[in-house]
């Protein structure tokens, strides 16, 4: 291949060293060198019939002078190449080169005047004649060799012939026939000669060209030649496998990559249709359709296939079809490469397995947690229950003291329990944030009151400041606000033996709404510097040995980040180890949505009994504990409470009863509080407002009792206040509602 290239190349040089200047002067001397003999047959003829014809001495003159000639010329033309060579300018070699064709024109035109006007010779014109037509014919043939060596050639020749007929005209005593006839023959002759040469030149020029054309069409050729030898040995020793078929789909060439990946060789494969051979019974279907309608269309075809190898072995291909047609649009032939992706295929459906797996474990995970979380509610909601109750009953400190450990028990049990809820929701992404209007300074002095009793015990001082003015109502979810500013305020308590806590509020205005800042600052045991960011991680704890002491999980502040993230705020930290910490809330806040609800809840009040008179509260539950307490928190309640056990006699009950409020768990044998909802909602009688109970306490639940046709939610274990809040706060109304608290 590369010989063959490199020949083209040569051809090219050699032509044009052949046919450029220097190379056309250097062939010019050569040749007039090497037809030096030629050319002396005709001296010597000539100088011969000279002899005869006028004498031994005008012949020999004749042959000197012409000899001299032809010597002054060839000399110098023998030593031409070489003093090329040696670096003689070629201008130079042209000129004197012309000069001495010119002196050897001129000793033949003397031998030519010599005939003309020697006694006998003179008397036929026709040996001069025929003698400048040979000369000129020799000198017109080297023309496109040196062009100026020729030219002063012919001219010296033709002013020749033009000054014998001149002054034989002149000397004629007149002009006759014969005068005529002789110049008529030698112009005649002359433009025969004329046309000879510009023939013989034509010819010269189209050899030339012709010669050029051959090289460029070989070099094309051997160019394509190389690339088709090229291309056929990628196509060869590819990686991927590549068909070559007929206008009728048959196989006509396969490379070795073919036969590796499908088991059959280039023979077996010859002559068959590609899906006679390769397509098995799980190829789907559509994609081979879609692969033949390519191929009748004359369209290109990319796609991935499953086939089958000579033994039988499924392999997955991705195919990439190209048809080849002809100037008229027919398909000449189709090239397919196609690549096995067969391993790709199958980590891609293994990691689809790998993830359905996980979605399965997270989905497992959930609901371990959703059912622990429910049953685990389900017995504390009558712990706390009926702890509370004994705590209000007379007991003596020993007994007093056994309560309220219970009650602290129960309530750390439910903490950790809410926390796990929380993480598992937040990994599901089903924890959402529900805004409402609710007073911000009310909310955060009753977060601090209820905090209030832990720092007093521990003897800290724990003061609320607010830095700026507080708006009165701001739209958020107070919810997880105030769980996040128990998180903080309660670490602040727990890790602080000395000093106190301060929270400190400030509010700055915004075109949306409000960003709140709530700095948090304790002057406890502090956090190292290289601890700081890894207290948010999950069951992370600053130092093992010295938190453990004050117990807890590692849990809140992971969560707590994570819900001030979901509400668009963000929570950051800076401490001084043994001097305190500050914990920094910035929460974006929303202006109050007036038309909404309230998100606080009231609590009774006394001139609120009389509009409690008499209302009939319907309770559907099918524990008993469960509705054992709910009769004793309302008991001093004027309202006639009424109990079904299933949800069937819930429905019944609310025909029957025609309540004017329902709460109603929501799993229950026999008929679920949802499908109980669902019927009375779709009963033409009275629609009172039904509040759903239940240890559930995911969205999901929330947003599965809201479509039934609930009204609320509340989720245990149900506190006493938060039971009777809701009952106000539907019975009453949400705006005396909201006064009833505002006035508390
Ligand atoms: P827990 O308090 O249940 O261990 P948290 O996530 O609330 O979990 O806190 C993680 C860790 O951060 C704590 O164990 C403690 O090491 C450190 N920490 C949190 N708040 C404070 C604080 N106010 N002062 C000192 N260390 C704190």
């Amino acid at each position: 291949m590369q010989k063959a290239g490199s020949s083209a190349a040569d051809q090219l040089a050699e032509f044009e060293r052949r046919y450029s200047r220097r190379g056309l002067l250097v062939r010019y001397a050569r040749g007039r060198v090497k037809n030096f003999g030629n050319r002396q047959i005709m001296t010597f003829s000539g100088g011969f019939a000279l002899a005869l014809t006028e004498g031994p001495v005008t012949g020999g003159a004749a042959v000197l002078i012409a000899l001299f000639g032809e010597l002054v010329d060839c000399l110098f033309l023998s030593r031409l190449p070489r003093l090329l060579e040696s670096g003689f300018g070629i201008r130079k070699l042209l000129v004197i080169s012309t000069v001495t064709a010119a002196v050897q024109a001129l000793t033949i035109v003397a031998c030519v005047l010599m005939a003309w006007f020697g006694d006998q010779s003179g008397l036929s014109p026709l040996f001069t004649i025929a003698f400048l037509a040979g000369a000129s014919i020799n000198a017109g043939l080297v023309l496109p060799f040196h062009r100026s060596a020729g030219t002063v050639r012919l001219i010296a020749y033709a002013l020749a012939t033009a000054f014998i007929f001149f002054f034989d005209a002149l000397n004629a005593p007149r002009i006759d026939s014969v005068h005529f006839l002789n110049a008529g023959g030698t112009a005649m002759l002359g433009f025969m000669v004329a046309l000879f040469l510009s023939f013989v030149n034509r010819g010269f020029e189209t050899h030339r060209k012709t010669t050029l054309r051959l090289i460029e069409q070989g070099q094309d050729l051997m160019r394509h030649q190389k690339e088709a030898q090229q291309l056929s040995l990628v196509a060869r020793n590819a990686n991927d496998s590549v068909i070559m078929s007929d206008a009728n789909g048959r196989i006509v060439w396969t490379n070795e990559a073919f036969s590796r990946i499908t088991g059959y060789s280039a023979a077996e494969a010859r002559g068959r249709l590609p899906a006679e051979l390769l397509n098995g019974p799980e190829t789907d279907l559509a994609t081979s359709n879609a692969i033949t309608a390519a191929l009748m269309s004359g369209k290109p075809f990319r796609g991935e296939i499953q086939n089958l190898t000579k033994d039988g072995q499924p392999i997955w291909m991705d195919v990439n079809m190209v048809p080849i047609v002809d100037s008229d649009g027919n398909i000449e032939m189709t090239v397919a490469v196609e690549r096995d992706i067969t391993s790709g295929k199958i980590h891609e459906q293994e990691l689809a397995a790998a993830r359905e797996a996980a979605e399965e474990g997270a989905r497992v995970k959930a609901d371990f947690l959703a059912t622990m979380s429910h049953e685990i509610r389900t017995p504390m909601n009558g712990v706390v229950g009926m702890a509370d109750l004994l705590s209000e009953t007379r007991l003596n400190t020993e007994q007093k003291e056994y309560v309220d450990t219970i009650k602290n028990s129960a309530a750390a049990l439910l903490a950790i329990i809410n926390d796990v809820l929380d993480l598992s929701r937040l990994d599901a992404n089903k924890m959402t944030v529900h805004p409402v209007d609710f007073d911000l300074f009310a909310c955060i002095s009753e977060t601090v009151r209820l905090i209030r009793p832990q720092a007093q015990h521990k003897g800290l001082k724990l003061t609320l400041k607010t830095l700026s003015e507080v708006p009165d109502l701001v739209n958020a979810d107070n919810g997880r606000l105030r769980q996040v500013l128990i998180n903080l305020l309660g670490n602040a308590v727990k890790f602080t033996e000395t000093g106190g806590v301060d929270l400190r509020l400030s509010v700055e205005d915004t075109d949306l709404g409000h960003i709140a800042t709530i700095e948090v600052e304790d002057t406890g045991i502090g956090i190292p510097a290289e601890k700081l960011e890894h207290v948010f991680e999950r069951f992370s704890q600053a130092e093992a040995d010295t938190t453990r002491a004050y117990g807890g999980t590692g849990l809140g502040l992971a969560i707590s980040r994570e819900l001030v993230g979901l509400m668009g705020g963000r929570l950051t930290v800076e401490s001084t180890l043994g001097r305190g910490s500050c914990f920094t809330l910035r929460l974006p806040l929303g202006l109050p949505d007036r038309t909404g609800g309230s998100g606080s809840r009231p609590v009774i009040a006394p001139r609120h009994r009389a509009l409690l008179q008499g209302r009939v509260v319907l309770v559907a539950d099918d524990n008993r504990i469960n509705r054992l307490l709910i009769a004793k928190f309302l008991a001093d309640l004027p309202v006639r409470l009424e109990f079904a056990c299933n949800g069937q006699e819930a429905v019944d009950m609310a025909v029957r009863l025609a309540p004017d409020i329902v709460f109603m768990d929501m799993s229950m044998p026999q008929m679920s509080g949802v499908e109980a909802t669902r019927l009375i909602r779709g009963n033409n009688g009275a629609h009172p407002p039904i509040v759903a109970l239940t240890a559930n306490a995911y969205d999901s639940d929330r947003k599965t009792c809201l479509d039934a046709g609930m009204n609320d939610f509340l989720s245990k274990p149900i506190g006493r206040s938060e039971l009777v809040s809701c009952l106000l706060a539907h019975l009453n109304g949400p705006a005396s509602a909201t006064e009833e608290h505002r006035s508390a």
